[in-house]
């Protein structure tokens, strides 16, 4: 294994925030950055040392991306298997296309998780109306989620009676699709883990999230946990990483019933919006601990210094003006983290506010008292 040393060129296929502030890690360390992106000016445009403005399904485009670069990345998904395999074929890709090739499809994630006895909760593969009613049947109230290109609880849908399934299917636009079984969360939780191409794992604590319509509002690092459900939860990352023999960093998304049981909701091999918090938290953040993994370069320390915390700020914020920064900055420990992007539609996420505490519900506090002094 050799590493990829500073100095080199690492591509990232998608110029969303997650490639912008990798791209700010990957640059603190000396590196060069390329980025895929559909939008020429996306947010990672501003600290990109190329832009190749191509869609995620454009193989020409991410072989040229990938002849450029020294090793390849993502911070999303959703790239079209022919333009992974044209980037692997220039460039190590990290993580690997047949990593991608399972997530990015919802069935196919589940059942790789539930062949490995990993904890999911009871689901059905749909792909009519019928199939749909006689899930609502068995199962109860459901969330139907499309199988490919849901992001932010897009292409879902509820279904609380069977009556609802013929509506739930054409919402859906008549694809294949999940129907999971609606659970009674306590809470939610997110682990990340890092694998480096030898085999070395690190994990982070877990984060505890809360979504609001089905978006991420807020998260705070660590999780305020009993000891043995954050073990629990590092246990199941761990090996998951370690059967995907995965090369790069991965979120687990995970739902924690009432009764303490712990199950994996869907994975994300990319730095994942609830561990923003790292930033502040940690001394190595996700982006950092991505370039580190997918360089071959010894992976950073992981633990919480100190308890942080984020709030997501969406496009409604900007609808009568910019918000009012000075208010939130004015909070001690809190910082402002914006993504640069054009066109601030309701939904859309614009940035976020972190905030340090002595204590996690301290950090929430400040965090909270900051997005209250914006608005
Ligand atoms: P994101 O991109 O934000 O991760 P997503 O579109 O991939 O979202 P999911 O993670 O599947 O969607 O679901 C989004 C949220 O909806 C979950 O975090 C949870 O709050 C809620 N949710 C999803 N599935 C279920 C379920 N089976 N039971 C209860 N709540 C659920
Ligand atoms: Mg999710």
């Amino acid at each position: 294994m050799s590493i990829i040393a500073p100095g080199s060129t690492i591509g990232i296929l998608g110029g969303g925030q997650l490639g912008r502030m990798t791209a700010m890690a990957a640059r603190t360390m000396g590196y060069s950055v390329h980025v895929l992106d559909p939008d020429a000016q996306c947010a990672a445009s501003a600290v990109a040392d190329r832009v190749v403005a191509a869609n995620f399904d454009d193989a020409d485009a991410a072989a040229d991306l990938a002849s450029h670069c020294d090793v390849v990345t993502l911070e999303i998904e959703q790239i079209g298997v022919a333009a992974l395999e044209a980037a692997s074929r220039h460039a190590p890709l990290r993580p690997a296309a047949s990593i991608l090739a399972v997530v990015q499809d919802r069935s196919r994630q589940k059942r790789w998780l539930s062949e490995r006895g990993f904890p999911l909760g009871d689901y059905r593969d749909v792909s009519s109306a019928a199939e749909i009613e006689v899930a609502a049947r068995e199962l109860g109230p459901l969330i139907v989620k499309a199988c490919r290109g849901g992001y932010d609880g897009r292409s879902q849908t509820r279904v609380d009676a069977p009556s609802q399934s013929s509506d739930a299917w054409a919402a859906l636009g008549s694809r294949p699709s999940v129907a999971e079984q609606m659970l009674d969360l306590e809470i939610e939780l997110s682990v990340m883990v890092a694998r480096r191409p030898g085999g070395q794992i690190v994990v982070y604590p877990p984060a505890l999230n809360v979504h609001e319509r089905q978006i991420l509002a807020w998260s705070v690092l660590p999780a305020p946990l009993p000891e043995r459900m954050a073990q629990q939860g590092e246990e199941i990352a761990r090996a998951i990483a370690d059967a995907f023999q995965l090369e790069g960093i991965l979120a687990v998304e995970m739902f924690v019933l009432r009764d303490g049981t712990l199950l994996v909701n869907e994975l994300a091999p990319r730095p994942h919006n609830s561990f923003h918090e790292t930033e502040v938290a940690c001394s190595t953040s996700q982006f950092e601990q991505l370039v580190r993994a997918v360089c071959d370069l010894p992976l950073g320390d992981t633990r919480a210094l100190r308890p942080g915390a984020i709030f997501n700020l969406f496009g409604e914020l900007w609808a009568k003006g910019p918000p009012q920064f000075e208010g939130a900055l004015a909070q001690p420990g809190v910082r402002l983290h914006l993504y640069g992007k054009r066109g601030a539609r309701a939904g859309r996420k614009m940035g976020h506010l972190s905030a340090i505490g002595e204590t996690p519900d301290d950090a929430l506090a400040r965090v909270r008292a900051a997005a209250i002094a914006i608005q």
